[in-house]
């Protein structure tokens, strides 16, 4: 990863969009050791990725970043402020010259509680940085291991309290289960409740081909609604898709699986749980040349 731009925002409400969005060196410290977002990750994010100079499926993302907001009891994000920063932010990477050979920009866009000490406004920033183009993963597929995420199915019911289903930015949960999937030779992990139900990948959502349709899991469940997989979905008209409940059994029982989100697109599983799974190659295409030719 690298930082092409940074936007600090000021979330006080005062400001009109323009005064309220300030351009400022990547390597410009602007959140204290007393941010909430920082010493405890109290907050919410989104990233969303940037071709032809826009911010792909933004209305999504700023849809996902309210609902996330509302779930953490945060203030309501205001809208045309994200999404005027987050569309500056994508055309100002896409300049010629910016990215190197390999690279694809995204824009991260983050709102914290704001300070522990200094109670007011939220803190907010939007982040342009470049990643690896996802082509050769999404050609290669991704080796995958099974993880309990040791939540019920219907946590959201029960304990709200617990946040799943919401985009905050503690994603250290997240991170040490990729690397327990570094640990048993694999890349990436389907996490599955604690009752038995297929949920999610650490940075993706699962679609299954099951007897001919794609499924994917509900987000009743506890499970990010995917903008990625939304778009797979709507854009494969012509082809049976469901959102349902899927066992641990069914994903054996699959004949293709695919781990999609916005910065790799629809990247096709190769193993799970060690085993070699067969990968649906021109239906990965299909999906992505969609994904990509999304505007906004
Ligand atoms: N689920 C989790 C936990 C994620 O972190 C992500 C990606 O950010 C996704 C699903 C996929 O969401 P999207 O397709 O909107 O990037």
């Amino acid at each position: 990863m690298r930082a092409l731009l940074l936007y600090r925002l000021d979330l006080s409400g005062s400001a009109s969009v323009d005064e309220s969005i300030h351009p400022v060196d990547p390597r410009t410290p602007i959140v204290r050791a007393t941010d909430l977002g920082v010493n405890r990750g109290d907050g919410v994010f989104e990233t969303a990725v940037v071709r032809h100079g826009r911010p792909q499926a933004l209305d999504s993302h700023l849809t996902r970043l309210a609902r996330s907001a509302g779930l953490l009891e945060l203030p309501a994000p205001r809208r045309e402020l994200w999404r005027t920063a987050v569309r500056r932010a994508a055309s100002a990477v896409s300049v010629p010259g910016v990215l190197h050979a390999g690279e694809l920009a995204s824009i991260k866009f983050v709102m914290t509680r704001g300070d522990e000490i200094d109670r007011g406004a939220p803190t907010g920033w939007v982040l342009g940085f470049a990643g690896t183009d996802p082509t050769a993963v999404r050609a290669a597929g991704t080796r995958v291991v099974v993880l309990d995420r040791g939540y019920r199915h219907d946590v959201m019911q029960t304990s709200p309290w617990l946040l799943q289903g919401a985009k905050t930015l503690a994603y250290a949960v997240n991170e040490a289960a990729l690397r327990e999937a570094t640990r048993r030779g694999a890349d990436d992990v389907i996490f599955v409740s604690g009752d038995g139900f297929v949920l999610e990948g650490p940075r993706s959502t699962l679609i299954a081909r099951l007897d001919g349709e794609l499924v994917t899991p509900p987000s009743e469940f506890g499970v990010l609604p995917g903008t990625t997989q939304a778009d797979v979905f709507d854009g494969l008209a012509d082809l049976s898709v469901r959102t349902a409940a899927l066992a641990r059994e069914d994903l054996d029982r699959a004949d293709a699986l695919w781990l999609c989100s916005s910065t790799r697109g629809a990247v096709p599983v190769r193993e799970l749980d060690g085993g070699e799974r067969t990968m649906d190659h021109a239906l990965t295409t299909r999906m992505n040349a969609l994904l990509d030719a999304r505007e906004d």
